[in-house]
């Protein structure tokens, strides 16, 4: 195959040497082999970057120490229009000829990491090992050391590319950095989004939506003995699970479902008055999520009238039948999470941007979908991808998080690569 391209390119070099010069891949053109070369004779400074970064601690919703030191790094730069935004995404604008196309070049500040984690990185051999060392202070490494070649050989672009580092990508963060990006900060302005993301040369173009809720079933509560007979929420929440337990979701597209918290009841002796579960549902498919979504509810459902018409039937006199007619178990369900889903046409500009870089660079990437910053772009339908950063990493979201260094310089290749292949590189005049 790329034989096959080698010849036609030389066959058309020979018929019309000016016009193939200007149509010869991006990645042969003397300017880009160049800032090729210097990346890769850069990458142990991009390893020394990346350490930096790590230990600069970033807890959800504390990342304003590690936006603080992107933002002296893009004024360093020479970005324009360097600013923290109101949500604490830090931004800087490289303009390009146009504003079409306008990229967001973008790596995430936060890690899943509470406040007070070691964040000290220890090297081992090719391996850096500390939490967070991949994802994201991998990304964030990337990103710098791509604008730093942009820069160190003078490389213009055709579209405006503008440098991100965004807030709240994990957990209950729920994105709330690239919302806050396409919604407020940047609405209407971005025509295609990359996020550099933990490690490995992969290709995300497709977003796995999540639902995330926490459901409270609540009642009056009483004396386990003295007003047995009483509906009981803990009970409640144990028929809901049982159902949710028994659901059943296609393997492909692969759409999951699970109960990671309960908590609830007052003592051993005591009727529940509340108790609480949080569930996640995940699918790469916007249909099997809402199916699997409208199953749970369903459960959720008949599991508090099961709970009522139980002690109805059997509660024949007392307080406790008084009680229950006027307060049965009622349930609040409580949206805290929401990701969207979908996924980008595989032929998508983008993504045939992204195969020429990977082709230029000999990569032969799987295509998957993950849930990424880009779940919001790709949702809203704009050309949107998740490159990680190349060489590999264990241990993601846990202390023993290591990074293997081992020719990890082509995965920051591949992120300039992108970047002009997307933004175009201006032909020097
Ligand atoms: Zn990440």
């Amino acid at each position: 195959m790329r034989s096959l391209l080698t010849l036609i390119l030389l066959v058309s070099v020979s018929i019309v040497p000016a016009r193939a010069a200007a149509e010869a891949p991006l990645a042969r053109r003397p300017e880009v082999q160049a800032a090729l070369a210097y990346l890769k004779a850069e990458e142990p400074r991009t390893l020394e970057e990346q350490i930096r970064i790590c230990e600069i601690p970033a807890p959800p919703f504390e990342e304003a120490r590690r936006a603080e030191y992107f933002r002296q790094k893009f004024v360093a730069a020479g970005l324009r229009d360097v600013r923290i935004d109101a949500e604490g995404n830090v931004i800087g604008v490289r303009p390009g000829r146009t504003l079409s196309p306008t990229l967001v070049f973008s790596a995430h500040l936060d890690t899943v990491f509470p406040a007070g984690t070691d964040t000290t990185v220890k090297r081992e051999g090719t391996w850096l090992k500390a939490p967070g060392i991949a994802d994201d202070c991998r990304g964030l490494a990337v990103m710098l050391a791509v604008l730093g070649a942009l820069n160190e050989k003078a490389l213009a672009t055709e579209g405006t590319v503008v440098f991100v580092g965004t807030v709240g990508e994990e957990g209950l963060g729920d994105l709330r950095g690239v919302r806050h990006l396409f919604e407020k900060e940047m609405k209407g302005k971005i025509t295609h989004f990359i996020s550099l993301d933990g490690s490995g040369l992969r290709v995300v173009s497709g977003a796995v939506g999540s639902h995330r809720y926490r459901v409270t079933f609540r009642a009056p509560g009483g004396h386990s003995y003295g007003m047995f007979g009483l509906v009981n929420p803990i009970h409640a929440l144990g028929r809901a699970i049982e159902k949710i337990s028994r659901l059943e979701v296609p393997e492909t597209p692969k759409t999951t479902f699970n109960v990671g918290r309960i908590e609830g009841g007052t003592s051993v002796n005591s009727i529940a008055q509340s108790a609480s579960f949080e569930i996640d549902l995940r699918s790469p498919d916007a249909e099997a999520l809402a199916q699997v979504d409208a199953a749970f509810r369903a459960a959720v459902a008949a599991a508090v009238q099961e709970e009522n018409q139980f002690w109805e039937k059997r509660t024949r006199s007392g307080p406790a039948r008084l009680t229950n007619r006027s307060n049965p178990v009622t349930v609040e369900i409580k949206q805290v999470g929401l990701r969207p889903t979908g996924r980008v046409a595989d032929d998508a500009p983008i993504l045939q941007a992204v195969r020429r870089a990977n082709a230029a660079l000999g990569i032969e990437a799987r295509f998957e979908a993950s849930s990424t910053d880009a779940n919001v772009p790709i949702s809203l339908g704009i050309p949107a991808v998740t490159l990680p950063g190349g060489g590999e990493s264990t241990g993601n979201h846990a202390l023993q998080e290591q990074f293997d260094t081992t020719d990890s310089h082509l995965g920051t290749q591949r992120a300039l690569l992108a970047l002009l292949e997307i933004a175009g590189l201006r032909t020097q005049p």
